[in-house]
């Protein structure tokens, strides 16, 4: 008899080591004109009650597996998780945390969707919010085709701040930038750091995602070296303001990294669920998995529990490269032993000594600035030297 998806699903992760959690909440209130992530508009209510139902019992059927052990960080993300509601997303977070309150819990939510309701489950579960503000021009809101106007982004700032006051939780606030001449990012950084001190913030360049509304506008974008001048110019202004570029595109205050993405990065063992969730799997052998939920909610519902995702065991080549590319947009850098590890052979050091942006320390490959803005480029040269190696 064929196996069960849990099992297939489960078969695939060592419970007995570190596990970080991720849940896909697959709801929007609308769709931006550049998003190209899976999720539906519109937070069809009984559509939100079968899903919270199918995660929790996904989320308990996991924590089985884990004994007592917590997850090593959690982070609900999205999507909107606002979308739920307090009471749906306080059901999830209750389940993640049956077993013990990871050491860092985030959740997404856009600005219009946070109110006071809630508020009691950031004393309870949640360590951080993370909040999509995207600008604070309203010409940038229009043009992304943001839910919110820009009185409501405001009221969203406002009352995450009171959520901060009265839990201790930590803000991340994510901008866009290089929306065309006509915007000012800078404006939007110096607003945010001024009006309203995050311990961490995410700084992304806009590109066009095939199939959206705003790739089919086709707008004037900044090419790469504008785009380049801008976001240096927006990341020296966060470094002169105390926030440490620690990834390509995020920015944190002393101590506050994230804990949860920065595990990601430095590709340690993690779970997706829901649908268009993602996972990293590495067996108690060694042999890493990934494993892919199909990104439709209404497939995932019929689905059983663990069903309807693909699941690709990893060639070593492909596990390497995938080390790569997330080791050397970090400042943590690339772990070169586990790499030579994996990839069972040496690597040209010398070759590598020449990557510009990048030096050797203490057996990591880590970036400086120029660096963390060439990250792709230098992860096809090392890829390239690795291989050339093994010949
Ligand atoms: S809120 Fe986020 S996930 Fe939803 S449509 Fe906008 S960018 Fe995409």
């Amino acid at each position: 008899m064929a196996d069960s998806p849990e099992k297939r699903f489960s078969d695939c992760f060592d419970f007995s080591s570190d596990l970080s959690l991720y849940i896909h909440v697959p709801f929007c209130i609308s769709k931006c004109a550049y998003c190209g992530f899976y999720s539906e508009p519109g937070c069809d209510a009984s559509l939100i009650d079968s899903f919270t139902d199918k995660i929790v019992r996904e989320i308990s059927a996991v924590n089985e597996k884990r004994g007592h052990r917590p997850y090593d960080t959690a982070f609900i993300g999205g999507g909107n998780p606002g979308c739920l509601g307090p009471e749906n997303l306080g059901r999830i977070a209750q389940a993640v945390c049956e077993i013990g309150r990871p050491a860092e819990f985030s959740t997404e939510m856009n600005p219009e969707s946070l109110d006071r309701r809630f508020f009691p489950l950031f004393g309870k579960y949640f360590t951080r919010l993370s909040m999509g503000v995207q600008s604070l021009d309203q010409k940038a809101l229009s043009f992304l085709g943001r839910n919110a106007d820009l009185e409501q982004t405001r009221r969203g700032l406002a009352l995450s701040q009171d959520l901060r006051k009265e839990t201790g939780c930590v803000l991340n606030y994510d901008l866009i930038t290089c929306l065309g001449p006509w915007h000012d990012a800078l404006s939007d950084a110096r607003e945010i750091v001024q009006g309203y001190a995050p311990e961490h913030m995410s700084v992304y360049a806009l590109t066009l995602e095939e199939g959206t509304p705003l790739y089919r506008r086709n707008p004037d974008l900044p090419d790469s070296d504008e785009q380049y001048t801008i976001l240096r110019e927006v990341g020296s202004y966060l470094a002169a303001n105390g926030y440490g570029h620690y990834e390509v595109s995020n920015y944190a205050k002393e101590g506050y990294r994230c804990v949860h993405n920065s595990r990601y990065w430095a590709y340690r063992q993690y779970m997706g669920l829901g649908p268009g969730a993602a996972s990293t799997a590495f067996s108690a052998d060694g042999k890493v998995t990934r494993i892919n939920f199909r990104p439709s909610v209404r497939t995932w519902l019929e689905a059983g529990l663990f069903g309807g995702c693909d699941i690709e065991p990893l060639t070593e080549t492909e596990a390497c490269e995938e080390l790569v590319f997330m080791g050397l947009r970090h400042k943590a850098g690339l772990d070169l032993n586990r790499l030579e590890g994996m990839a069972r052979r040496d690597i040209d050091r010398e070759r590598i000594r020449n990557l510009k942006g990048f030096r050797e320390e203490g057996g990591f490959l880590v970036p400086d600035e120029d660096g963390l803005m060439t990250a792709d480029a230098a992860a096809l040269e090392l890829i390239g030297a690795l291989s050339d190696h093994g010949r």
